[in-house]
C-alpha cells in the first residue's frame, strides 16, 4: 500500500505548487484555479493522513473497502466533512474548528467557481488561500511523515512563498492599525478572515482586504455562514442554533447573538446589548428587552388586551 499512499501526498504537493504558481500571477483570473488546486492539495494531503492509518478509511462506505476497487479507482473516495470528522476521531482536534470553518469556505467557493460564477474580491481571495496553504503546510510537516524525505524540497519552497505573503500581510495590517484603533468593535471579516472589519455604520468595508457588504443584514449573514458555519439548513435540521435575531434599536435582522463574551452586537445600528438586556417572549418565543419585569413581549399583551 505505501506506493499508493506516497502517490496521494506527490500529487497533492504538485496541486499546491500549482495553486501558488496561479496564486502569484498578475492575472486575476488565475485565482480561480489557485482555489480549485488548493482545494485538491489540501484534500489529498488529509487523505494520506487517513491513508497512514488504514487504506480502507479512504472509501465513503468503509464496509465497501475492497483493494481491487482502490487499486483500479472505481469507489466513491471519502466527502470532504467526513474526511475531516475521520481525522479528528484519529485525533482530537487535529483540524480545529476554526480551521474547519475556513476550509467550507475555500471549499464552497470552488464549487462556485466550478458550477456558477465568481464574483469575489481578489485581496481576500488571496488572503483566503495563503491562510489555506500555511494551515496545509504545517499539516503536512505536523501529520506527515515527511522530515528528511524526497519531499523535503518542495515543502520548503512552498514554505518560502508563505513567508514572503506573510511579510506582505505583517506590512499591510501595520499600514492599517491606525485606522483599526479608530473603531470599538473590530471582528473576524467573513472574507479574508482577518481581524480588521471595523463595526461601523456608514461603511461596511474590511480594511484589509475591502470586502464590503451593502447593510448589516447582508454582513451579519455573512459572518454567520462563513465565519460561524452556521446554516439555516443546520438549524432546520435542529444540529445548530440561531445566532441571528431582529435587532431591538433597528428592527433589522442583523443582530449577532453571543457576539463575544459582553454579550451581543448589531451589525447595523452597531447597538451593543448584555446578556440580560435581552430574553425571549414566553408565549411566542419572539425576542423582547429583558429589561422589564413582564415575561411576554409586548406583541403578546396587545393581543391579550384586544381580545378584553
Ligand atoms: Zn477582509
Ligand atoms: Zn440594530
Ligand atoms: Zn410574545
Amino acid at each position: 500500500m505505501s506506493e499508493l499512499t506516497f502517490t496521494l501526498l506527490e500529487n497533492g504537493l504538485d496541486y499546491l505548487q500549482s495553486a501558488v504558481e496561479h496564486l502569484e500571477s498578475k492575472e486575476e483570473r488565475r485565482l480561480k484555479y489557485a482555489i480549485r488546486d488548493l482545494f485538491s492539495g489540501i484534500s489529498l494531503a488529509f487523505k494520506e493522513r487517513l491513508a497512514n492509518e488504514s487504506w480502507c478509511l479512504l472509501f465513503e462506505n468503509v464496509d465497501e473497502a475492497d483493494e481491487k476497487k482502490l487499486v483500479s479507482g472505481h469507489f466513491q473516495s471519502v466527502a470532504f466533512k467526513n474526511c475531516i470528522l475521520r481525522l479528528n476521531q484519529l485525533e482530537e482536534e487535529m483540524i480545529s474548528e476554526e480551521f474547519e470553518n475556513i476550509l467550507y469556505v475555500l471549499r464552497d467557493k470552488r464549487k462556485n467557481i466550478e458550477h456558477y460564477a465568481i464574483s469575489d474580491n481578489v485581496n481576500s481571495l488571496r488572503s483566503l488561500s495563503y491562510k489555506v496553504l500555511k494551515f496545509t503546510l504545517g499539516f503536512i510537516s505536523n501529520k506527515l511523515e515527511v522530515e528528511g524525505s524526497e519531499y523535503s524540497t518542495s515543502i520548503s519552497k512552498l514554505r518560502e512563498k508563505i513567508i514572503s505573503y506573510a511579510s506582505y500581510r505583517k506590512k499591510r495590517l501595520i499600514e492599517i492599525k491606525g485606522k483599526l484603533d479608530e473603531y470599538d468593535v473590530i471582528f473576524k471579516c467573513p472574507e479574508c478572515f482577518n481581524e480588521t472589519f471595523p463595526l461601523c455604520t456608514e461603511n461596511r468595508t474590511c480594511l484589509f482586504c475591502f470586502h464590503s457588504e451593502v447593510d448589516g443584514e447582508s454582513l451579519a449573514y455573512s459572518y454567520r455562514s462563513n465565519v460561524l458555519h452556521i446554516s439555516s439548513y443546520g438549524i432546520a435540521k435542529g444540529r445548530q442554533d440561531e445566532v441571528l435575531e431582529n435587532c431591538l434599536e433597528c428592527g433589522t435582522e442583523s443582530l449577532i447573538l453571543g457576539f463575544d463574551d459582553d454579550g451581543h452586537i448589531c451589525f447595523e445600528c452597531s447597538e451593543v446589548y448584555s446578556h440580560d438586556s435581552i430574553d425571549w417572549c414566553s408565549k411566542c418565543g419572539q425576542i423582547k428587552s429583558g429589561s422589564t419585569e413582564e415575561s411576554i413581549c409586548s406583541d403578546c399583551w396587545d393581543n391579550i388586551m384586544d381580545k378584553d
